[in-house]
């Protein structure tokens, strides 16, 4: 088997070395990707980071095959309803966010294009939805009026601007979130949105579950945001923020919970994988909603931006 290569990296926000270690010896309790590594906070900006990480050359190797997010749209029963639900409530909050439906639509890390998919039957007035992924390969396909291409967004280029740019799940494992918000934000067309969603590092149950909170996933996460440092983020790229707002996931207290149960009772079974997982998810349901929609704390959050209308 391949050999994770580690490095100790400054902070990815503001390129500070002044670290204090946070949490160390953390494994991958979700996929079992080989190593321990670090979680620093950066003592200048304050962001939590994986200061210890696995280098560019061996960032593939920290996915498996079969990645949860390149399954989203095959999947069937339970789970396949509870993907749909995800995103119906996706798709309402864009439709209030943006005043009707965008001409067009990129989703950076599209994953399998699931979502995606699910807009181009819901917007029939859209006229381009497009996804990138490095998951997809080299390849570009057309599937039910989606282009997927294959590859890292930060190496490719566009020919045109974009009214809407979605990034799910995605800020929070690239090596240099500055420079894809810099980059999305040339592609954003005048008066579009970008929406940005991440494990919010704030949530309680990430202090419940320290070591086991599904926003952590090491190595694959290497920044963890709170909604200050991800507001300034979006600031050093230039944009104006519209608001953070928080999201309902139940998911996140059922992976935590059980990423505790594998580790501490050494389960062979991969905590998405344990049979009781969807079931677990609707049970946490209505105690999620009295965190979310009543304290107005969350497991994720999303951002809305905009460009500074000094520059339209
Ligand atoms: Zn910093």
């Amino acid at each position: 088997m391949d050999k994770i290569h580690k490095v100790t990296v400054g902070c990815p926000l503001c390129g500070s070395s002044n670290t204090m270690v946070v949490l160390k010896d953390l494994i991958d309790v979700e996929d079992r990707i080989e190593g321990c590594y670090t979680v620093g906070q950066c003592g200048e900006c304050g962001l939590h980071y994986l200061s210890t990480r696995p280098d560019v050359v061996s960032l593939p190797l920290c996915y498996r095959r079969d990645y949860h997010a390149q399954a989203m749209g095959r999947r069937g029963g339970l789970r396949g309803f509870l993907y749909q639900q995800r995103f119906a409530y996706r798709a309402r909050r864009l439709e209030r966010y943006g005043h009707g439906m965008p001409e067009s639509v990129l989703e950076i890390g599209c994953g399998d294009g699931a979502f995606l998919r699910y807009l181009a039957k819901r917007w029939r007035s859209v006229k381009r939805l497009v996804g990138v992924d490095p998951g997809l390969g080299t390849s570009v396909t057309d599937v039910d009026g989606v282009r997927l291409s294959g590859g890292h967004f930060e190496a490719m280029a566009f020919m045109d601007q974009f009214s809407l740019i979605l990034l799910y799940d995605v800020l929070e494992h690239v090596y240099e979130p500055l420079s894809v918000i810099r980059k999305a934000a040339t592609l954003l067309a005048p008066g579009g949105r970008l929406i940005i969603q991440v494990p919010n590092w704030d949530s309680w149950w990430r202090k419940v579950f320290p070591r086991h909170w599904e926003g952590l996933q090491v190595p694959r996460h290497m920044s963890f945001f709170t909604p200050g440092s991800l507001q300034r983020l979006i600031e050093m790229a230039d944009l104006k923020c519209y608001g953070i707002l928080p999201v309902y996931d139940p998911g996140e207290l059922s992976v935590s919970l059980c990423n505790w149960s594998v580790d501490h009772w050494r389960l062979k079974s991969r905590p998405r994988e344990l049979p009781g997982f969807a079931g677990l998810a609707l049970l946490a349901a209505p105690l999620v909603a009295i965190q979310v929609f009543g304290c107005g704390n969350a497991g994720e959050m999303e951002l809305v931006a905009g460009n500074n209308e000094k520059k339209q």
